[in-house]
């Protein structure tokens, strides 16, 4: 399931193919994914203009000239492909740009998402309406988070999964980010310390620039054929490592919190 690292990875491979290119095609061989396309999506992007690609938590956004940006969501199983060699029946939009490139997002599983937003209406699309700040920009730091956990007794991990709070992040994520802080994933958020917050921070920023840069390093495969943009293999710490050792001479183990599995390392986290 694409986390907010691959989508980030996806952006940033898209720009180079999307950013400054003219829409010259667009078709969509479906009616909907998760929900159906915007009627008039064809017609806006036929001839659009992508000044600019970017992200808003597990989002991929594609500005178009016209005042309007298209909001992706890759769902459980979306991704893009470049200059697929066929379209295949899950590609369910497909781009051709003015420089003659192929781009078709890909759903098998059809929990994604395509939607059209005036681009100054961009923050009342309904799902970045109450969402809390990007975990990588300016606004997510250990003061806001202190302020944003304040009172709450729901567990840490339970928190730092609550959009409102942060956008974007997902279990992995959260396991690995509060492993490296040292936090019991079950405290109460409201009890973790600013100087625990002031590592949590940093950890949380760690964790994902690693994965984007991991996912990076596999840009090569941008430009293979068949390509498929934003997957890439990573090493976790204590995710899925339930029974092997932690770098502390503990053992990681699992439990499952708000119906997810938490991974953990009882003799580092406190
Ligand atoms: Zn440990």
């Amino acid at each position: 399931m694409p986390e907010l690292p691959e989508v980030e990875t996806t952006v940033r491979g898209l720009a180079g193919f999307l950013e400054g290119e003219v829409i010259a095609r667009a078709r969509v061989h479906r009616p909907d994914l998760r929900r159906p396309f915007p009627p008039d999506l064809v017609q806006v992007l036929t001839g659009a203009k992508v000044t600019l690609l970017g992200r808003r938590a597990k989002y991929g956004l594609i500005h178009l000239d016209r005042e309007q940006v298209m909001i992706f969501h890759l769902g459980m199983s979306g991704r893009w492909r470049i200059d697929p060699e066929y379209i295949g029946k899950h590609d369910h939009l497909v781009l051709e740009t003015g420089a003659g490139h192929v781009l078709a997002l890909n759903d098998a599983r059809r929990f994604g998402s395509v939607d059209l937003v005036a681009s100054e209406a961009l923050e009342d699309f309904a799902p970045f309406a109450a969402m809390g700040p990007e975990p990588l920009g300016p606004d997510f730091t250990p003061a806001y988070l202190k302020r944003a956990l304040a009172g709450k007794i729901p567990a840490i991990k339970l928190a730092l999964l609550d959009q409102r709070i942060v956008a974007g992040l997902g279990n992995i994520y959260v396991c690995e980010a509060l492993h490296r802080a040292r936090i019991r994933p079950d405290r109460a958020a409201g009890r973790v310390s600013l100087p625990r917050l002031k590592l949590l921070v940093p950890a949380i920023r760690d964790v994902l620039t690693e994965s984007i840069e991991a996912g990076g390093s596999s840009m090569r495969d941008y430009a293979r054929p068949d390509g498929e943009l934003g997957y890439f293999a990573a090493h976790w710490r204590v995710y899925g490592r339930e029974g092997q050792p932690c770098h502390c001479g503990g053992t990681v183990e699992r439990f499952v919190q708000g119906g997810r599995s938490t991974f953990w390392c009882p003799k580092c986290q406190r």
